[in-house]
Order: structure tokens, then sequence, then C-alpha cells
């Protein structure tokens, strides 16, 4: 595009709060086919609260205890949620030990001489723990758009927390206006496929990636890359940075972490998703104004 056409894509995007990094930003955006969107803090705004508990063959403030201890000591969002609703609940406090982290799974340690893990599925599969009772509660929460954090105490299955991420309000109405573009919308999450199908479904996406480890993102948008498509990654989190590195354009929510933002090449100050429409719909009119 001309120097002239870039200025005044540049300063229209300013406008708005959509800040791009450098000239091509604006002149590929005009060329995405494909959107990808990270689901937490992206299409959702990142604020897990706990909406449900479930315990088996334990108390409830127990088994809260226990849980929250763990969480405690990661840093995880849905770990925070766990550990706020515990304190709200006076819940005891314990000190945990031997913790570990396990990326994409939930974390592990040793709390008042049990051993407690806390994750997802995947991690009580990881760890030979079958759900047993919990099973189709477990599934209810999830098809519910409920995360769902499993609790297992000493090798079995002894609670649920279900949390809730509510969807950004202005995101159906991007994903909207992203078909409307003649866009297809992708929702890419390490969150679990019944959740992320649910949450999608809502807001009018139909192709949903889930269970993505967090090293698995940019491998994704690989794929989707295939056959030359030119694709967008609209993401927040430091899992995400190599997918946005990846991508033909990485979009950083503002509200973002701070790789997220230094990765990508445009950057949504307003946190919004139906800037991501205008940030392409600006790029489009960039080009048509060279022609
Ligand atoms: P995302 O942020 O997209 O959900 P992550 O890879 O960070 O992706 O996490 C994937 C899943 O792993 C989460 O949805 C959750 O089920 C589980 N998980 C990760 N960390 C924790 C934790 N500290 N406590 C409980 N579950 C966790
Ligand atoms: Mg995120």
């Amino acid at each position: 595009a001309t120097p002239t056409a870039i200025m005044v894509g540049t300063g229209l995007g300013a406008k708005r709060g959509v800040l791009f990094k450098n000239a091509s930003a604006i002149e590929t955006g005009a060329r995405i086919e494909v959107v990808v969107m990270d689901k937490t803090g992206t299409l959702t705004k990142g604020e897990p609260e706990v909406t449900d508990l479930a315990a088996a063959g334990i108390g409830e403030p127990e088994l809260l205890a226990l849980v929250a201890a763990v969480e405690r000591e990661s840093e995880h969002p849905l770990a925070e949620a766990v550990v706020r609703y515990a304190e709200r609940r006076d819940a005891p406090v314990f000190q945990a030990r031997d913790f570990h982290n396990v990326p994409g799974h939930g974390a592990i340690a040793t709390v008042d001489g049990r051993r407690v893990v806390a994750g997802n599925r995947r991690l009580m599969e990881r760890e030979g723990i079958s759900l047993g009772g919990l099973m189709s509660r477990r599934d209810e929460l999830a098809s519910g758009g409920r995360t769902v954090v499993v609790a297992a105490v000493d090798g079995r299955a002894a609670g649920l927390i279900g949390i809730a991420d509510a969807p950004r309000d202005t995101s159906a109405a991007a994903v909207a206006a992203l078909h409307d573009l003649g866009i297809e919308v992708v929702m890419l999450t390490g969150d679990n496929e019944q959740t992320a199908r649910r949450i999608a479904g809502g807001l009018g996406i139909d192709t949903v990636i889930a269970d993505v480890l967090p090293g698995d993102k940019a491998g994704k948008i690989v794929e989707l890359q295939r056959d030359g498509r030119k694709v967008a990654m609209v993401g927040d989190g430091v899992n995400d940075a190599p997918a946005l590195a990846q991508a033909d354009l990485g979009i950083a929510i503002g509200a973002g972490t701070d790789v997220a933002i230094e990765t990508a090449d445009v950057v949504l100050m307003r946190s919004d998703p139906l800037d991501v429409p205008t940030a392409l719909r600006i790029g489009r009119g960039t080009l048509r104004k060279m022609r």
C-alpha cells in the first residue's frame, strides 16, 4: 500500500485503540481467511468464578481446604478462583509441600500428609485415577460450559469444582462480524472439548480445537495454514505467544500478558473482540485505496 494509505489506516486504528505495530500488519489483515481465537481471557472475560462444589467421601470444607492448599502454590487463573472461593467459605488453611505444576493439566502436592491431585480429566488419566461416581456430574458440569477441576486425595477421586468464566459482552457480535467478512472463526483452547463446545456454540463458533497442550498451540496454527490459507491468531496468554508468532497476523488482547503483547503484530488496547473485525476491515480498506 502507499505510505499515505498506511498512514490513514494507522490513524483509523489508533482512534479505536487498534495498534498496528508495522505497515505489513495492516496489509496482512486484508488477506486473512481464518481467525483463531483463544478461549480464556480472549473470548471470555478471564475472570473465573467457582459456581459448583461436590465432595465424595470427604466433607466439603476439608476438600476445599486440601485443593486450595495446592492451588495457592499455582499461578493458573483457575487456581486463583479456587483459592478465593476457599477464603470466602472460610475453609481451613494448610501449607502444601512437594508441590509440582503439570502444565495444561493441573497441580499435585502433599497437604496435611495426604497426596492431593487437582486438575482436569487428562491429569486423572495420567495419574491412573478413575472418576467413578463423579463421572456423570463432571460431564454434566462440562456440558454446561463449566471448567471442571477434579480433585483426588490419596489416589481416589474426592470432588469436583465447577468454574465459570463468562464470555465478553461483544464476543458473539465479533464472531458474527467476522462471518460477515467471509472469515472462518476457530476457537483454540487448553480447556476440554465439552466445555469449549458449549461456550463456542453460544458464540456462533463452529470449529473448536480443544484439549490443546500449551506447547501445541503453534502447531495447530501450522495445520490451519496448510493450503496457503492466511491465519490470524487472537490471544492474551503466555501460552498463546508461540501461536501469535506463528500466525500470519498475531493479535493481542491489550489486557493480556506482556509476552502476548510483545509478540503480536496488532494490539487491541480496549480488549474488545469487536476490534478484531475492525482491524481486518481497516486492512481491506487500506488495500482498496492503493488500487
Ligand atoms: P487454558 O488457559 O486455555 O485453559 P492451560 O493449558 O493453561 O489452558 O490449561 C488447560 C487446562 O488444564 C485447564 O482448562 C484446566 O482444566 C487444567 N489446569 C491447568 N492448570 C490448572 C490448575 N492449577 N488447577 C486446576 N486445573 C488446571
Ligand atoms: Mg487466554
